[in-house]
Formats: structure tokens, sequence, C-alpha cells
């Protein structure tokens, strides 16, 4: 059979144990009783492609869907929570994350369609650790923690640490994201988050977030992300050097997003080449740098 005849067909070629939680308690004893043999399945747009590919034969898997209180976005102490059955729709829909957090509100308009959207949650994404992950870029320049439960207790994780390499994350195997907490910026911030990609609904061949803080013409904070351009989505520490306590000019963007290529180890792929990555990519953390400081200064939304 073809591999496209493969991704085609509605039929789940192995078979598994299905388990479906009502509550978190429920589930975190079911993962710690059946860990490692187990999957998380959450929207199930990744998972269940990965099972017709035969790319994962998991022998169990959890269900988190019909699990009550897992699907909120809220804004408590400073902080935005998105909870784990969160979906990239309702993240569409929620003012706190167009207004607050712009890089991922760039990241939702370019992500897949709106069927995709609707299933799929942010914390699937995540856990699914690709390199190009759509909203890692934002979020990370955005300093999200990632709440992961298990039956020994709650653990904060900083997405900066959470990402280990294509597929793979920090979490242990009995743990599971229950939320992802953003600090809500501060005045005289903004983000942007920009994606090059071969068609609509594609992963990124490269992407880009900004986050910037100006005061006074100053750059006073400044985190940069790129995605598809190492095996992790990574932070650009060199350019963020570049960046802090420079005059906030188009000057000082075009240097700081040279320093890039610093920080990203890309390769060819079925999406891009190596050469052609390391080219786009400085470009691609300007622009986001240029959009950032625009948002900040009022000229665009
Ligand atoms: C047509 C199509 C277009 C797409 N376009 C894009 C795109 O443009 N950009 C992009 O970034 N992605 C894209 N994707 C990929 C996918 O939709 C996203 O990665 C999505 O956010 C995954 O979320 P999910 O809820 O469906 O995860 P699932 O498929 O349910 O799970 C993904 C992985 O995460 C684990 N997991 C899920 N939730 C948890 C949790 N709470 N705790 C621990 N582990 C968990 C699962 O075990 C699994 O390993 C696309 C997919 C399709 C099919």
């Amino acid at each position: 059979m073809s591999s496209l005849n493969r991704m085609n067909t509605r039929i789940l070629p192995t078979s598994f144990n299905y388990y479906e939680p009502r509550t978190i308690d429920e589930a975190l004893k079911l993962l710690s009783e059946l860990s490692p043999e187990v999957r998380i399945l959450a929207g199930g747009t990744d998972l269940i492609v990965k099972m017709k590919a035969r790319q994962v034969e998991p022998k169990n898997i959890i269900n988190i869907k019909r699990i009550e209180g897992l699907r909120y976005i809220t804004e408590e102490k400073g902080k935005i929570k998105i909870g784990a059955l969160a979906t990239w729709r309702d993240l569409e829909k929620s003012w706190q994350i167009s207004k607050k957090i712009p890089a991922l509100f760039d990241a939702i308009s370019v992500m897949g369609s709106v069927q995709v959207r609707s299933m799929a949650t942010i914390a699937g994404n995540l856990c699914n650790a690709s390199p190009a992950a759509d909203s890692a870029p934002p979020l990370l320049v955005h300093g999200a923690i990632v709440k992961a439960s298990s039956i020994r207790g709650t653990r904060e994780i900083p997405l900066d640490k959470f990402f280990l390499s294509p597929g793979k994350t920090i979490l242990m195997p009995d743990e599971i994201v229950v939320e992802i907490e953003i600090p809500v910026p501060p005045q005289r911030s903004s983000s942007a988050f920009l994606k090059l990609s071969r068609t609509a609904m594609d992963l990124a061949k490269a992407s880009a977030a900004a986050y910037l803080e100006v005061e006074d013409g100053k750059v006073v904070d400044a985190k940069i992300a790129l995605g598809a351009v190492a095996p992790r989505p990574v932070r650009s520490l060199s350019a963020e050097a570049e960046l802090i306590g420079k005059p906030a000019t188009e000057e000082t963007f075009s240097l700081a997003s040279r320093q890039v290529v610093k920080d990203i180890s890309p390769i060819d792929d079925i999406r891009s080449t190596a050469s052609y990555r390391k080219k786009v990519s400085p470009i691609l953390v300007e622009d986001a740098l240029k959009l950032a400081f625009s948002r900040i200064r009022g000229e665009l939304g």
C-alpha cells in the first residue's frame, strides 16, 4: 500500500485498550498504572494521524476530552491560564489572547483550518513536540509555564525547558499537562509571529516570534524564538542580548536579527533546506521585531 493510501484510510490498523476517564484523578491513576505503554488523546489531530501511518502503536489510549474543568481560558493575578483542553478555536475567540498575546493570535490565524483548530488543543501542540509547532515560538517569547500533573503532584516547567528533541518533551510518561500559564505582559510591550510554509495548512518551513518591551525609546526586554530551524523550538539568546538596552530602531532590529544564525541548526527535510532556513530566519526575525514595535506604537492591530 502506498504511504498516501495509508494516510487516507479511516482505519486504525492496530488494536488498543481505550479509556475515557471523567476526572483528572481518574486519568492520573490510569496513567500511572498503564505507563509507559500508554498515550493521551486530546484533539487527536496529531496522534490519530500518526497511528494511521503506524508511526506510533500505543497499547492503551486515555482520552482526556471528557474530563470536566480542563477547557478554559481565564485571567487571574496577572496570569492568563489556558486549560489543557482549550482548543485553538477557543483561543481564537478569546479577547485576552487577541489583545494581550498578539504573537499567539498571529499563530492561530495561520494554523490549520477552522476544522482542525476546533479539534486541536494548544497543550497537544506542545506535547507533540514538533520543532515546527506553531504555538511554541509565541509561548516561548511570552515566558509561558507548563503545569504537569501526576499522582505525585503538580510541577511547573518553564517552556524553554520543556522540549528535548523532535517528538520528545521533558514530561514523564505518567504526567499530563493540565494548564499553560502566560504572564500578562506589561504596557509598552507587544509581540508578533511570522511563519513561512509551502502552502496554507502546512507546517512551517521556518517561523519566528518576537517580544519587545520599550521604555523611553529603549528596548528594556526582548525575547526571540524560532520554529522548524533546530531539533526543538528555540530561543535566540544571541539576538536577545543584541536588543536589550539598545535604542528601538530598525538598525538595532536588523543587527540583532543577524545573530539568530548562532542559535539555530536547521536541516534539509521535505519542507525546506538547511541553507534556505539559515537565510530566511534573520529576515523573519527582523520582520517580527518591526511588527511588534509597530504594535507598541499603535500603528497596527
Ligand atoms: C490538517 C492538519 C493541519 C495542521 N496544521 C498545523 C499547523 O498549521 N501548525 C501546527 O503547529 N500544527 C498543525 N497540525 C498539527 C496538530 O493539529 C497540532 O499539533 C494540534 O495542536 C495537536 O493537538 P491535539 O489536541 O489534536 O493533540 P493530540 O493529537 O490529541 O495529541 C498530540 C500529542 O500530545 C500528547 N498530549 C495531548 N494532550 C496532552 C496533555 N494534556 N498532556 C500530555 N500529553 C498530551 C498526545 O499523547 C500526543 O502524543 C495540523 C494537523 C492537521 C491534521
